[in-house]
């Protein structure tokens, strides 16, 4: 019988936490070369940008110009506490380091490692097989373009601006024993276990970004066997036969 997967694209397929350090220790350099002392500790300043990304997310959901923005809102609040005056021609510098994280050529062909032989060998076993990614639409599209995953998913992509209960619960409908796949406990893992579906639970070697370790309820003992937590995402090859 064909199993039913879908597939987180962020950390899961390819690394894009990463990019998103990448840029930020850019932003943070740059910051340093400009204002010199002015600058709080690393610490304070990664922390600072942390918290207000995650404050426009939760006001704003996920939207094309927040990472850039909350570079600028650092600066802004940077400049604040050292009591100097913002410069316009910084704020634009700043904006056009936090777009590096959509240079679409950082993604070509940047899979994660035994991604794409599993996902050849779902195909090859007939398996339905959709991905499933939040965020903004036109960068993930973007994305999923770069990574020619189309290949593989071919018209089942699909591009939520969140996954929570009720995306799941929709989706799972008509679904036999629907498989979530991804890497974030919040966002793939526990929205998908509450409504019903298994998951398989591939966590980044370095931990996760600040949005998912906001997973604040820890699922039960029941809806934790549910749950088949891997450390690579090629095991749901050698593990396939315990999937339903
Ligand atoms: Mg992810």
């Amino acid at each position: 019988m064909k199993k039913n997967f879908f597939i987180d694209l962020d950390d899961t397929i390819t690394p894009t936490g990463y990019r998103y350090s990448q840029v930020t220790c850019e932003f943070c350099h740059y910051l340093y070369d400009k204002l010199d002392r002015n600058v709080p500790f690393i610490r304070e300043l990664v922390l600072l940008q942390t918290d207000l990304d995650l404050k426009l997310i939760k006001k704003q959901k996920f939207f094309k110009t927040r990472f850039p923005y909350s570079l600028v809102l650092t600066y802004k609040e940077v400049c604040r506490k050292a009591g100097i005056k913002p410069q316009k021609e910084m704020e634009r510098e700043i904006k056009k380091i936090g777009e590096r994280v959509f240079d679409m050529s950082y993604y070509e062909g940047n899979y994660i490692e035994g991604v794409e032989e599993t996902l050849e060998f779902l195909v090859s076993q007939q398996d339905n097989i959709t991905l499933l990614t939040m965020g903004d639409e036109l960068v993930q599209s973007n994305k999923i373009k770069t990574l020619d995953l189309k290949k593989y998913f071919k018209k089942n992509t699909i591009i939520v601006p969140e996954k929570n209960e009720q995306v799941y619960k929709t989706l799972g409908k008509e679904i036999q024993n629907p498989y979530m796949v991804g890497d974030s406990k919040k966002s793939d893992i526990n929205h998908s276990v509450r409504s019903g579906w298994n998951a398989i639970w591939v966590p980044m070697p370095g931990g996760t970004w600040a949005h998912d370790q906001q997973a604040k309820e820890e699922l039960t003992e029941e809806e934790l066997k549910r749950v088949m937590k891997i450390k690579e995402f090629k095991e749901i090859i050698s593990r396939y036969d315990e999937i339903k």
